[in-house]
C-alpha cells in the first residue's frame, strides 16, 4: 500500500480493506447485499439505493445538482448487482481505502 489520499490534502494511506460482495446504500446505510430491488443511482460518488431514491431525487431537482448524478441503475436489475457490476469494471473497484494521521 502507498500514496497518498485522492482529495490532495496529504494524508498517508493507512488501510485498505475488500468489500467483495457487499452493497450497502451510502445515504442511509442500509445493508443491500441480497436486496433485489431495482433502482437508485449514484450521486456525487455516492450509492443511493432503492430505499432512498425518491427522497433524495427530490432533494437534488430541488437544489437542481442532476449534473452530479453519475450513473442510473440499469433498469430491471437489481440495486446491488447493478453497483457490483460497475465495480467489477474499475480495478480496486471492491477495495476501499482509508486516509488519515497513523495512531
Ligand atoms: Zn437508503
Amino acid at each position: 500500500m502507498n500514496g497518498t489520499d485522492p482529495m490532495g490534502m496529504g494524508l498517508p494511506l493507512i488501510g485498505s480493506y475488500d468489500v467483495g460482495r457487499y452493497v450497502e446504500c451510502d445515504m442511509c446505510g442500509a445493508d443491500l447485499t441480497e436486496d433485489t430491488r431495482t433502482g437508485g443511482f449514484i450521486f456525487s460518488g455516492k450509492g443511493t439505493g432503492p430505499c432512498c431514491a425518491v427522497r433524495v431525487m427530490a432533494s437534488i431537482r430541488g437544489y437542481g445538482e442532476e449534473e452530479y448524478i453519475q450513473g442510473t441503475c440499469t433498469p430491471g436489475m437489481a440495486f446491488a448487482d447493478w453497483i457490483r457490476k460497475i465495480r467489477s469494471q474499475v480495478p480496486g473497484g471492491s477495495t476501499v481505502r482509508i486516509y488519515g494521521s497513523k495512531p
